[in-house]
């Protein structure tokens, strides 16, 4: 069975679509013949009970071997083919983060991520959770659940990551124009250049 067999006809796509799916990865997405968005939530708090919805579906709903649950802001690379060719039962795409470094190293980040049924049915829910602390996402939640499980999750490949960034021209001559991600924006105080209401 060739790769793009195996790809098309026993993986089921599931893209967590909550600001709506990139053009590169809905171009993409076009040659899965099992393909479901899913709607996820502006609310960071609800991602990981978005992904636990998915896990539910595909466990009770599906018959198909293999879930891949994408974000929709991932951007397939040619480096994705590795994660679909990959056969461990548990593997995710190395993302980089808005920092500009790969998110989670040490882990997985489940932005993309590549699961067999065995794994879905073997790990008990809830999949994924905020964990405690700074930066304890729901990926090391996942993490350390299917470890205990007995799977040793692995990464394999990689996926482009799309952030959505408002560029401030320069003002006072205060240097070049400033490329603000939405969190940050958020956070900017009052003063200083800002975007008009
Ligand atoms: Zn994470």
């Amino acid at each position: 069975m060739s790769r793009r067999a195996l790809a098309s006809a026993h993986v089921q796509l599931a893209i967590l679509a909550g600001r709506g799916v990139n053009p590169h990865l809905a171009r993409w997405a076009a040659r899965f013949e099992h393909c479901k968005r899913f709607a996820g939530s502006a609310d960071p708090g609800g991602v990981p009970a978005a992904r636990n919805r998915i896990f539910q579906w595909f466990r009770d709903e599906c018959r198909l071997p293999w879930l891949l649950m994408m974000d929709d802001d991932c951007v397939p690379v040619a480096g994705t083919e590795r994660l679909l060719s990959c056969a461990e039962p548990i593997a995710a795409a190395r993302v980089w983060a808005r920092t500009g470094r790969q998110a989670h190293p040490h882990t997985i980040s489940v932005a993309c991520l590549k699961v067999h049924r065995q794994a879905v049915e073997r790990i008990r829910p809830p999949w994924f959770r905020f964990g405690r602390g700074p930066g304890a996402c729901e990926c090391v939640w996942f993490f350390g659940r299917a470890c205990r499980a007995g799977f040793r999750p692995v990464q394999a490949g990689l996926v482009g990551h799309r952030f959505p960034v408002t560029v401030l021209p320069p003002e006072h001559g205060d240097g070049g124009p400033r490329f603000l991600f939405d969190a940050e924006l958020r956070n900017e105080p009052e003063t200083g250049p800002r975007p008009a209401d």
